[in-house]
């Protein structure tokens, strides 16, 4: 299948739309497509920042996106997503608004509907259906646009995990709480992708995300974007550019064992890959957890222990934190109160999902190790 690669110097609104005009031909995309369809765009608004930090897919990709279909004759263009936080019109317009969404507007719609529905997922998936907001339950083609990042829990962030978003607001923290194993949590998204089934995706690759993942890391500009009709195969050749172990990433080693990914007949189409990238730093989380490291025989009879010993825990910075409640709000096992404009948190129950660390604002929440 194929792997579209174009450099893309910087966020430059005719440089970024001859990129996507060259790989949507590349790939063809017009042939699945008819004037009558309604187009889903899904790109990554997790939380509200400005385009000028790696944390949200930037405006012009999206925009040029838009343009392009209107261009070709697709005039039902819908911009969805449901960012951390609760999945309201409140809440979505500050994101739609600092997100600088609104460029997009001369060419598609920004999703206002806040419903959702009960989707079945295919018969053998552990998760016997999923609750997907409405604009993209209904979308009759979807095209996936996250931006490249490490991420505190999976380790990597691209096509796979952008489908998150697919869940409303409040209901992502419940299945951290239903699935807190990484095994369990990676597989659980695997299965929401192969029932979302974007038919593209356009990785926002020009400034990327390393660190701490997908909110409080840092820029580490790639200067591509990356499209496929392959997600799966996509996500593990993006991560090889990162300089991660694909095969660490829980959630691409799974996708490998179902069969999803075929680097061996994947056909490199565009720029050639540039012989000066340099290694992403991991998140804190990945460098201080030791948890893989131990057999999987032993990881079930010790898990007690284990977790207690060797998982890494969120830390407040307080002198940062300004109370504003975020975290508490994502926690799904609720064990952070606020008190006198301070987060406290309670080691207790925590699954170290880093739902808290993803959605301050303040960048105040660190990690430490257990011990
Ligand atoms: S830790 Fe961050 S999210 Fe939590 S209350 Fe403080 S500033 Fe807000
Ligand atoms: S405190 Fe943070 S890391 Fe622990 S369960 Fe809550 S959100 Fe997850």
């Amino acid at each position: 299948m194929r792997q579209i690669l174009y450099h893309v110097p910087e966020y430059d609104e005719t440089l970024i739309y001859q990129a996507v005009e060259k790989a949507f031909t590349q790939l063809d995309i017009l042939s699945d497509l008819t004037p009558d369809m309604k187009v889903l765009l899904k790109p990554n608004l997790v939380m509200a920042k400005k385009p000028d930090v790696p944390v949200t897919t930037h405006p012009l990709i999206v925009k040029s996106v838009a343009r392009w279909l209107q261009e070709h004759g697709i005039t039902n263009i819908v911009i969805g997503e449901s960012s951390g936080g609760p999945f309201t019109a409140e809440h979505m317009k500050t994101v739609y608004h600092t997100c600088g969404m609104y460029e997009a507007e001369p060419y598609a719609r920004l999703n206002m509907d806040f419903g959702f529905q009960s989707v079945n997922a295919p018969d053998g998936f552990v998760n016997h259906s999923f609750n997907i907001i409405n604009a993209i339950a209904e979308a009759d083609y979807i095209i996936n646009l996250p931006k490249l990042k490490t991420h505190a829990m999976t380790g990597y962030s691209g096509g796979i995990k952008n489908l998150f978003g697919s869940v409303p607001g409040l209901q992502k923290p419940q299945l951290h709480y239903r699935f807190p194993d990484i095994e369990d949590f990676s597989n659980m998204l695997l299965e929401l992708s192969l029932v979302v089934k974007p038919q593209i995706t356009l990785i926002d690759a020009i400034d990327a995300m390393e660190g701490n993942g997908p909110t409080g890391g840092t820029s580490h500009p790639l200067h591509m974007i990356l499209a496929s009709q392959d997600m799966y195969t996509q996500d593990y050749f993006a991560a090889t550019l990162m300089g991660l172990e694909p095969e660490e990433i829980v959630m691409l080693r799974q996708a490998k064992e179902r069969n999803l990914i075929h680097m061996e007949s994947m056909e490199l189409i565009g720029d050639t890959i540039p012989d000066n990238l340099t290694a992403f730093q991991k998140p804190d989380t990945k460098n201080l957890d030791f948890s893989s490291k131990v057999p999987k025989f032993l990881q079930k009879p010790f898990a007690a222990v284990l977790s207690r010993v060797l998982k890494s825990y969120p830390k407040l910075e307080p002198e940062k934190c300004v109370g504003c409640g975020k975290c508490a709000e994502s926690c799904p096992v609720q064990i952070i109160t606020i008190k006198n404009r301070k987060a406290n948190f309670k080691r207790k129950g925590c699954i170290s999902c880093f739902c808290c660390q993803e959605m301050c604002p303040m960048k105040a929440i660190s990690v430490k190790k257990a011990i």
